[in-house]
């Protein structure tokens, strides 16, 4: 099994382990991948760290990199059907989906591509002739890029395509879950030039590969998306070497909508919210709060639609919504809904697995809503990660913006009304890192991405995304020096 990708060349793990990657559609196999150890862990680091400090490569013109990003999105364009049927295999996820993933993924690689090759420097003016002062930046080291099995290719691109554009070298540690994708990216990544060492691919758990990247004092940053858990031991765990890290955790997203909102439309994008890719989206729309005077009918309506999602294999035409990934994480969302109904939450959909025989060798779970809910439910303060909906009411415009902020957490939200003058102020006020007005989901590659509060650190996307991955350095040049006699002696 030769799919850890170090120094330049493909190998086999040392620990001489694989494990299987399943389709959760049917449980089929789709691939066996090497499943290393900490030992292939200290060869990625010693390769990355060689082509850092030993190579040109962080110091190349930005033509240079910006031209391994352009290949990698050509190569991607050429190979798109392939990767998004690799993709839906791996996750589940639909077609569709897959596809727009790498769309947005190529689009990606081109952005950075762009930024890589505006000169970020400046020059600062300091008020004397015999002083030249300019700020340069240069690339953060060695990162280790570490990515969770929702977005499995769009999460890589995320962090790779503005670490590569700032010359760092790489280590790329994808899901245990669904590794193929990435693999694919770091074959087109070495088509496209990227040179010996510049970027290495580690498979494995968390445990065995991903924590001694943190742990490591030759790794200068880390870059990860997962669980707030995760993100918790990682910050203590970078501590040792000090670090840089940008982390991108969970999410319990509010979906805010007033009366005045287009009620059919509302209602259509409440279901995308919640419901796309089965819920496993970090910043589901999973919280949904309606003013008061038509919060029955909109939740009602809402209900009746989830009833109506077609589950099925993401590989076929018509599928609107796949499996969960896992049997053990179609286990942990079930111990969700059983918690809801113990707190005192009503079902009006789902809330069990489906019962067509087609869909028994999958880990399916039927589209769920829930009423009544009340905000210090942990239905509704913690993240499910599934296809399970929380609805509340509110009066004024006060309550839904409390409502909307009462929350750790911090990624998205959205605001649904027809009062420009409304929709503004709640967004202004929503303590979140990325506000819909009158929509839900879309997100630029020319825009910041990330979390407040316990949602993370840092940003992707956007020109945040790119100075992640570099250090500012201040350069003062004196040019006439002369003795200053500070000291008289
Ligand atoms: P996870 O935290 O279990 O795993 C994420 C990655 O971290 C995997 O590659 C895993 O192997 C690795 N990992 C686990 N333990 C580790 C350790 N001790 N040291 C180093 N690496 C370790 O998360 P997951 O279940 O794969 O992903 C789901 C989570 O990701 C959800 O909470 C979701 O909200 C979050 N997410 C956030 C964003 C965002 O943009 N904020 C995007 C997608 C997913």
């Amino acid at each position: 099994m030769t799919n850890l990708f170090i120094n330049g060349r493909w190998t086999a793990s040392r620990t001489g382990r694989e494990f299987d990657v399943l389709n959760p559609y049917d449980q089929s196999l789709v691939a066996k991948v090497a499943d290393a150890g900490p030992d292939d862990a200290a060869e990625a680091i010693a390769s990355a760290r060689r082509a850092f400090d030993q190579t040109d490569w962080a110091y190349a013109p930005s033509r240079v990199r910006a031209g391994v990003l352009l290949r990698t999105a050509d190569l991607l364009a050429r190979d798109k059907e392939e990767i998004a049927r690799i993709e839906t295999l791996d996750t589940g996820k639909t077609l569709l989906d897959s596809r727009v993933d790498i769309d947005d993924v190529i689009a990606v690689f081109r952005y950075y591509a762009e930024l890589a090759n505006k000169d970020p420097s400046r020059v600062v003016d300091t008020g004397r002739p015999d002083v030249i002062s300019r700020v340069v930046h240069e690339p953060v080291g060695v990162c280790a890029l570490i990515t969770p099995w929702n977005y499995p290719l769009l999460q890589a691109a995320w962090k790779v395509a503005p670490a590569l554009a700032a010359g760092n070298a790489i280590i790329l540690k994808p899901s245990e879950v669904t590794p193929l994708t990435t693999i694919r990216l770091v074959e087109l990544l070495a088509e496209a030039g990227a040179p010996d060492g510049v970027v290495n691919l580690l498979l494995g758990t968390g445990q065995a590969v991903g924590a001694p990247l943190v742990e490591s004092s030759q790794v200068d940053m880390v870059s990860f998306t997962g669980g707030l858990a995760t993100g918790r031991w990682i910050m203590q765990a970078a501590s040792g070497n000090v670090k840089n890290i940008a982390l991108e955790l969970g999410g319990k997203n509010p979906n805010i909508v007033f009366a005045d909102a287009d009620f059919e439309t509302a209602v259509d994008y409440a279901l995308t919210a919640v419901f796309v890719h089965a819920g496993q989206v970090c910043s589901a729309g999973a919280r949904l709060i309606v003013e008061d005077s038509i919060h029955d009918a909109f939740v009602a309506e809402v209900a009746r639609r989830a009833e109506l999602i077609r589950l099925g294999d993401g590989m076929k035409e018509g599928t609107e919504s796949g499996p969960l990934v896992s049997a053990a994480h179609r286990e942990r969302v079930e111990s969700y809904v059983e918690l809801g109904l113990s707190e005192g939450a009503r079902l009006l959909a789902g809330g069990r697995r489906p019962s067509d025989p087609e869909l028994q060798a999958g880990f399916f779970y039927r589209p769920t809503v829930f009423t009544d809910c009340r905000r210090d439910m942990r239905i509704v303060q913690e993240e499910v990660f599934g296809p399970v909906l929380t609805t509340e009411r509110f009066r004024t415009e006060e309550e839904a913006v409390a409502l909307g902020n009462d929350t750790d957490y911090g990624l998205a939200g959205a605001v649904w009304t027809s009062d420009a003058g409304r929709a503004e102020r709640v967004a202004n006020r929503l303590r979140h890192g990325t506000v819909w007005i009158n929509d839900y989901h879309p997100y630029l590659p020319q825009a910041e991405w990330g979390g407040f509060k316990q949602s993370g650190i840092g940003r992707e996307l956007g020109p945040r995304g790119l100075d992640e991955y570099r250090e500012a350095k201040h350069i003062y040049r004196n040019i006439a020096p002369s003795p200053q006699r500070y000291f008289a002696g």
